[in-house]
């Protein structure tokens, strides 16, 4: 992990920043991350994340994100566990998310996650579902949409994503959201190539799951 670090610390552009992620990983693989220096951890599942933070709990200063699609029952703990969200798919989720943040007191970032080719296996807005809802999710108290959040179908080649990754950038800069939360351990390169703002990688970074080094 350490090399790999390393490498991905020399290639990613200070615009791209690294978000680790860790799930299906143990808290210690974590903690050799975060006494490298790095600081922002990304888990899919509420139930998996939380017994790692509170493992972690003595490193007051690490960045949880959720990036796993988010049923609405979970909504709650997700912004109670989590200070950015990258999976936000709905207009009701998002009202969903607005309500509790309120009560709750909490202004989390969120990204707005967009599905720009046909994917059986993933969530995400359409362009045009996410421009009709765009107005009424910046009309919302509490929640701050920074940017979009996409994945790049898994059977797509790779000298696809290029485009597909700035089709994203174009959208977010037309709705004037600055960050981009774009490519994992395969894609990464093309999506900051096209702008990504977090790369989010998972193998890449900590090895295949089981892997201890
Ligand atoms: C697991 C996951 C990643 C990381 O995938 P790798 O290929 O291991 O880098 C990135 N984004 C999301 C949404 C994921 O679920």
């Amino acid at each position: 992990m350490v090399d790999r670090l390393a490498e991905l610390r020399r290639r990613l552009p200070p615009q791209a920043r690294l978000l680790a992620v860790s799930k299906g990983h143990p808290a210690e693989r974590l903690r050799v991350a975060a006494a490298l220096g790095q600081r922002s951890f990304g888990e899919s599942r509420l139930q998996e994340a939380i017994p790692k933070q509170e493992a972690l709990a003595d490193l007051p200063d690490l960045d949880w994100h959720f990036i796993g699609r988010l049923q609405a029952n979970k909504a709650r703990g997700v912004l109670r566990h989590f200070s950015t969200i990258h999976s936000v798919d709905s207009l009701e989720l998002a009202e969903r998310l607005a309500r509790i943040a309120a009560e709750e007191g909490l202004q989390p970032a969120i990204f707005l996650q967009v599905k720009l080719r046909p994917d059986p296996g993933k969530t995400g807005l359409s362009v045009e579902q996410l421009r009709a809802i765009w107005p009424r999710v910046q009309a919302l108290p509490a929640l701050r949409p920074v940017g979009l959040m996409t994945i790049a179908p898994l059977d797509l080649a790779l000298e696809l994503r290029g485009g597909l990754f700035a089709e994203c950038a174009a959208l977010a800069a037309e709705l004037g959201l600055g960050e981009l939360s774009m490519g994992m351990s395969g894609d990464w390169p093309e999506a900051v190539a096209a702008g990504s703002t977090w790369v989010r990688i998972g193998s890449g970074l900590f090895g295949p799951k089981g892997c201890q080094r």
